[in-house]
């Protein structure tokens, strides 16, 4: 079974697109899917979305946490319910092009453990934004031993060996892309231009941006 693991804060007007976009890649495919949303405490109708597409699919599966945890909390409670033995993380805003798991997917087959997706191009991000993450990540290489790969995110597909370590991973500051390139196994990429975000505003405030930068950074 192939998991989608989705983390969602406030995403009302991308959820039918990406729910849509989803199952034309998918049910193509002919194989066994979940798309497991994860509702991150949004303040929008985004559960009530969500809720729609279980009560009409069955391959629809929910968490919705009490509050805003974050991005990679999200992903993580995704990790340890995902009933898949392949997941793929995805955002919910399509930034990450839903056809592109074909690619990843095909990837894989060639005997991966790990495929992300790395940017070549990045579409509507601010400029402060894309300095900040590129100083942050050779910072990152400079002061640690893994190499996290530049200009990568979280969207990518990992295997059943790699999701079976992630669960057993304690720390409580997740830095998921960090963890995945510390395992080690094999790993590879592809890339793909990156798309803006199609309706909304970007739930990764300068605050979440930094922790998520101390927590890579201390945790490694
Ligand atoms: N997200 C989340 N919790 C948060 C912030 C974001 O689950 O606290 C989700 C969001 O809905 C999206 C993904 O994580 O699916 C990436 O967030 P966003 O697009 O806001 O970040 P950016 O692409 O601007 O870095
Ligand atoms: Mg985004």
């Amino acid at each position: 079974m192939l998991s989608i693991l989705i983390p969602v804060f406030n995403e009302q007007d991308n959820l039918q697109s990406i729910y849509d976009r989803l199952l034309a890649v998918i049910i193509p495919l002919n194989l066994d899917y979940e798309l497991l949303f994860n509702n991150d405490g949004s303040t929008d109708n985004s559960l009530a979305i969500i809720k729609g597409f279980e009560s009409i699919n069955k391959n629809v599966k929910f968490i919705s946490f009490s509050r805003n945890f974050g991005h990679q909390i999200a992903i993580s409670a995704g990790i340890d319910k995902c009933k898949g033995t392949k997941a793929v993380f995805i955002d919910a805003d399509l930034q990450d092009p839903p056809e592109l798991i074909v690619e990843l997917l095909a990837k894989m087959e060639e005997g991966y453990n790990v495929v992300y997706a790395q940017r070549s191009n990045r579409k509507g991000e601010r400029f402060l934004k894309k300095i900040t993450a590129k100083w942050f990540y050779i910072l990152l290489n400079k002061l640690t031993k893994i190499n996290i790969p530049l200009n990568t995110g979280d969207f990518r597909i990992i295997d059943n060996k790699i999701l079976e370590h992630l669960r057993k991973m304690p720390e409580k500051h997740k830095f998921l892309r960090g963890q995945i390139a510390w395992m080690g196994f094999k790993q590879t990429y592809i890339t793909y231009d990156r798309e803006a975000r199609l309706n909304g505003q970007t739930g990764y405030t300068f605050r979440k941006m930094a922790r998520l930068a101390i927590d890579g950074i201390t945790s490694f």
